[in-house]
């Protein structure tokens, strides 16, 4: 193998430059030529393709984002897209594909290498919904961001004795919403996977007014049924009392935002680098992750089962220590 190609899809993550970065530089210190493909999928069909060295990867690892681009592409999904776009590899000479991204775009990869293309996947989305992995790529880099809002908000809520909603990133998956509730101190989680009734939460607020608390957190998943601005609403409309003033936060975007902490940057640059290693190997068809703590290749046919709601256990954990 002579040259190889790198997008970034999807969602971006803080550590998909840390990554990019990895692929050029283990690439060329394989012998690799690396080529660099702008705005993800959609960049493969369009032949919007960059040579990437060692100097056109500096100063970005510690830069949040992706500086290839990234896109969501419907066309990608077609049998029809996807052609055009192995005619594009073909073209250029490419003889294998790094792909990082997040479940969707590991299942394109996937499609790919189904067709006979050699394709490496490498995990990388602020979710942690990929079966298969521990954590992927950005993930810790967004608890720590949704965290700092949390307790920001925490101090200005015991100055008024306020009670907040915060809503964080997760349309199907709960993950984000857990751990940062459990590090932030929430005295309720509210996430997709487990039945929420906003009675139950109006009454956990009271009880937390009651038992005399300055202030209460309430974290919820933007996936879930009641959201922040739907709970916000229940609460402030349906409930004579609840003793603190209610306020609603939405941190959207923030949260995929900055630059990558040590963890995301030591796991992009691990994983991305096993990644080229394994093409280079002449192995396809999987994608890097952490997976019981190590750096490992898990089949991309992995990436098209849902993951599992998080362990009940954790959900338990969090309900025992709001008090
Ligand atoms: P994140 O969850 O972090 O946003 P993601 O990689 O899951 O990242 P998606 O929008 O689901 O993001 O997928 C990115 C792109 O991957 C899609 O726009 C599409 O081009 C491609 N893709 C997704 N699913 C498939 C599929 N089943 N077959 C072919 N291509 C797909």
């Amino acid at each position: 193998m002579k040259r190889i190609a790198v997008l970034t899809s999807g969602g971006d993550a803080p550590g998909m430059n840390a990554a990019l970065r990895a692929v050029v530089r283990v690439g060329v210190s394989s012998g690799l030529e690396v080529i660099g493909v702008r705005q993800g999928y959609t960049g493969l069909i369009e032949g919007q393709l960059q040579p990437l060295g060692p100097r056109d990867v500096a100063s970005i690892i510690h830069v949040g984002g992706t500086m290839l681009g990234s896109a969501r592409c419907a066309e990608f999904r077609t049998p029809e897209g996807r052609k055009c776009a192995l005619q594009v590899l073909e073209q250029n000479a490419i003889e294998g594909l790094v792909v990082i991204g997040g479940n969707g775009s590991l299942s394109g990869a996937h499609a790919l290498s189904q067709a006979g293309y050699p394709v490496v996947g490498v995990a990388s989305t602020i979710d942690n919904d990929l079966n298969g992995a521990d954590i992927t790529i950005g993930v810790d880099t967004a608890l720590n961001t949704a965290l700092e809002a949390i307790d920001r908000l925490k101090t200005t809520a015991t100055s008024h004795q306020r009670a907040f909603v915060v809503e964080v990133m997760g349309r199907s998956h709960g993950y984000l919403a857990l751990m940062v509730g459990i590090a932030g101190g929430a005295d309720v989680i509210v996430i997709p996977e487990v039945e929420s009734d906003p009675d139950n939460v109006a009454a956990a607020l009271h009880d937390a007014y009651v038992r005399g608390k300055r202030h209460a957190m309430v974290v919820v998943a933007e996936g879930a049924k009641w959201n922040a601005t739907a709970l916000a609403t229940y609460v402030t409309n349906h409930r004579d009392r609840i003793g603190f003033e209610l306020r609603a936060t939405i941190l959207g975007h923030v949260q995929r935002g900055g630059g990558p902490g040590a963890f995301d940057r030591l796991l992009a640059s691990r994983t991305a680098a096993q990644a080229v290693d394994l093409l280079a190997a002449g192995k396809s068809g999987v994608y890097t992750a952490l997976v019981k703590g190590l750096i490992s290749a898990l089949p991309l046919e992995r990436a098209l089962v849902p993951k599992p709601p998080p362990d009940p256990e954790l959900v338990r954990l969090a309900q025992r220590l709001a008090r």
